[in-house]
């Protein structure tokens, strides 16, 4: 019999949500092992690459101490900087506003944030997949055994984790399929709503010599297809074909009541902190990454309840991620048509779409509680 390996933290899955766990919970002295299941980390890319300038998130989230604590953009990983978003109608007609951010290379963003995390003093292992988890005790593909005070479940939508844990949070997934389009693009976000992408939205976000094109839905009609929809988005805007595409989910039903069941913390993805009606996960996973690590140190060091998890996220997530999926779900059932999404947008307009991509009602249509 081979006896099994003991940490104080182990943290399943080396994204953004896992590597800012395993970096807090190292820093606050949990001997703390992070596994990925990925040959390389970062990659297949699954993501739009956009990330909100810190100030833009503070707007959104206002706890700027946290945010500089744990949104960190490690600048090899910045390709462009942009300025400004827009957000087009079905019929055309653009509406602009400014935000500051920056696309990435998630490649090297996912790598540099492990590699911090490593640094902290957490053991990085990959690829290295995660089968089974019950309680405290984790059981690699590889067979071996590991027993921990405290898992974080960091493992994306499909999470082996939650399944483990019985942790079954309102899941509403977003088909998404993301590719890369070669051309020269300004420093601006396009987000194309309407029959090019039932439900969601089309993008196009610019990189270096390139841009990252894709979309998201949620329905398909009878024979469509992800990749037939990128096609003929990518040829209306006259681009050359998308290459690399790869498709993937993002989770966009409520935030949980709680995150945590019995020893496992969940973060990121894994948990559906994502903001509902701009699809953006990358920053909810590192703040709430963040929040899971400390705890979880403070847990192992002082005994500090695993429910403390709950009320930090709690306090710096809840209530505009939440807000964000009411706003999804009435835009859905209201523009349920390109003429009534032509008419929607023209109603509240341009600061009306930058309210609710910033997850706040629009001011024609009342309060922000
Ligand atoms: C097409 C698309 C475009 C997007 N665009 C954007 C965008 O532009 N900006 C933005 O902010 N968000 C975007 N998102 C959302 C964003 O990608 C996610 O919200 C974010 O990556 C969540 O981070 P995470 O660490 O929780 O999960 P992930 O980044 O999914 O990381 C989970 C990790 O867990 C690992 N894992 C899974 N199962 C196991 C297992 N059993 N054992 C071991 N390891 C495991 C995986 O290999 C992976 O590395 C997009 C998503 C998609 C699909």
């Amino acid at each position: 019999m081979t006896t099994a390996e003991r940490y104080d933290v182990v943290v399943v899955g080396a994204g953004p949500a896992g590597s800012l766990a395993a970096r807090a919970a190292a820093s606050g002295g949990a001997r703390t092992l992070l596994v990925d299941q990925r040959a390389e980390l970062g990659q297949p890319v699954q993501c739009g690459e956009f990330l909100p300038a810190p100030e833009e998130l503070a707007d959104i989230f206002p706890f700027p101490d946290v945010i500089r604590a744990a949104y960190e953009i490690p600048s090899g990983s910045v390709l462009r900087e942009t300025n400004s978003m827009s957000c087009i109608a079905p019929g055309g007609r653009r509406y602009r506003f400014p935000l500051r951010g920056f696309s990435v290379a998630r490649r090297s963003f996912d790598k540099a944030l492990a590699l911090h995390a490593e640094g902290a003093g957490a053991e990085l292992r990959f690829p290295s997949g995660v089968t089974r988890v019950r309680g405290g005790s984790v059981t690699m593909a590889s067979g071996a055994a590991i027993e921990a005070k405290v898992v974080v479940g960091a493992d994306g939508p499909l999470s082996t984790v939650a399944r483990g844990a019985g942790f079954a949070p309102a899941r509403q997934l977003y088909r998404m399929i993301t590719a890369s389009s070669v051309g020269e693009f300004p420093p601006e976000i396009d987000l194309f709503f309407g029959s090019v992408a039932p439900g969601g939205y089309a993008w196009t976000i610019p990189k270096a010599g390139a841009a990252n094109v894709g979309l998201g839905v949620t329905r398909l009609s009878r024979g469509a297809t992800l990749g037939r929809l990128l096609d003929r988005f990518v040829r209306s805007l006259g681009l050359p074909p998308a290459e690399d595409p790869t498709c993937w989910w993002v989770p966009i039903g409520a935030p949980p009541g709680s995150a945590v069941r019995g020893c496992a913390l969940f973060v990121g993805d894994a948990a559906n902190l994502v903001m509902a009606t701009n699809g953006g996960g990358i920053p909810t996973a590192m703040i709430s990454g963040w929040d899971a690590g400390q705890v979880a140190a403070e847990h192992v060091r002082e005994g500090v309840p695993l429910a403390e998890y709950d009320r930090r996220w709690k306090e710096h997530l809840f209530r505009p991620l939440a807000r964000g999926h009411r706003l999804k779900r009435l835009g859905d059932r209201v523009a349920s048509t390109d003429a009534l999404l032509d008419f929607g947008m023209r109603y509240i307009g341009a600061s009306g779409l930058d309210a609710m991509m910033r997850l706040r009602w629009p001011g024609r249509l009342g309060g922000n509680s």
